[in-house]
């Protein structure tokens, strides 16, 4: 789970990879003899019994920086990724981080850009709200609404949605369900997991080698296996 490409050294709520960084976890992706996919692609593979491999790459809110930093560096290392996009925030940026950097969003032009070049484009939602909080009807909004959006600007109906701020609980999941959305991404789902809420390890700028080693060592431990029919 990733979400902003870019240097800079104020990054608060560890967001921010920067590009060298980037291009050292993907060469030891690479070393391991593991490629980076996107989630629909990697679900599809684990379907059909040929998921080895394979890691799911995501790239969380849809930074601008995802094209000038991320792209060229996944393409060099033959890896895809999905990228989950604010359709309700189009080249906007990351209000809801009262205290970060503000980073400028993808806009329509960007994601079909980011599409194009053979990325996942999935929806987080509208406007980056907490789905265990609010009201029926913006929940609709916030999955349905967003999916519909990114069916228009791309031409294709999103396969996949992922919660903001990994928050996620039943009525979320059967909104997302109830939406059409193949599959979810959440951070640690717990008793939730399954294909609408899919647990992720956070990636960030300390994470050398070792740390990658380790998150991967703990992974199963700390978060429930997918079922072998999912
Ligand atoms: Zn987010």
């Amino acid at each position: 789970m990733y979400h902003s490409v870019d240097d800079g050294a104020e990054d608060p709520y560890d967001i921010t990879v920067p590009p060298a960084r980037l291009e050292r976890q993907l060469a030891w992706l690479g070393r391991r003899g593991l490629t980076g996919v996107g989630v629909g692609e990697l679900l599809r593979a684990h379907a059909a019994g040929r998921s080895r491999g394979l890691v799911g790459l995501t790239f969380d809110d849809g930074y601008a920086d995802f094209t000038e930093h991320a792209l060229p560096l996944l393409r060099r290392h033959a890896c895809t990724a999905t990228v989950f996009v604010l359709p309700g925030r189009l080249g906007g940026d990351n209000a809801w981080d009262a205290d970060g950097p503000r980073k400028p969003l993808l806009d329509a032009d960007g994601i079909r850009a980011v599409a194009a070049a053979g990325m996942e484009i999935g929806s987080h939602g509208l406007l980056h709200e907490r789905l265990t909080t609010v009201g029926d009807a913006v929940l609709h909004e916030e999955t349905h609404r967003s999916r519909a959006l990114l069916h228009d600007l791309t031409g294709t109906p999103p396969a996949g949605f992922c919660y903001p701020y990994g928050a996620v609980d039943s009525r979320a999941v059967r909104a997302v369900r109830a939406a059409g959305y193949a599959y979810a991404c959440a951070v640690d789902p717990g008793p939730l997991t399954g294909p609408h809420a899919l647990p992720r390890i956070h990636v960030g700028a300390r994470d050398t080698a070792l740390r990658l080693r380790a998150k991967q060592l703990l992974h199963p431990l700390r978060r429930p296996a997918l079922p072998e029919d999912v």
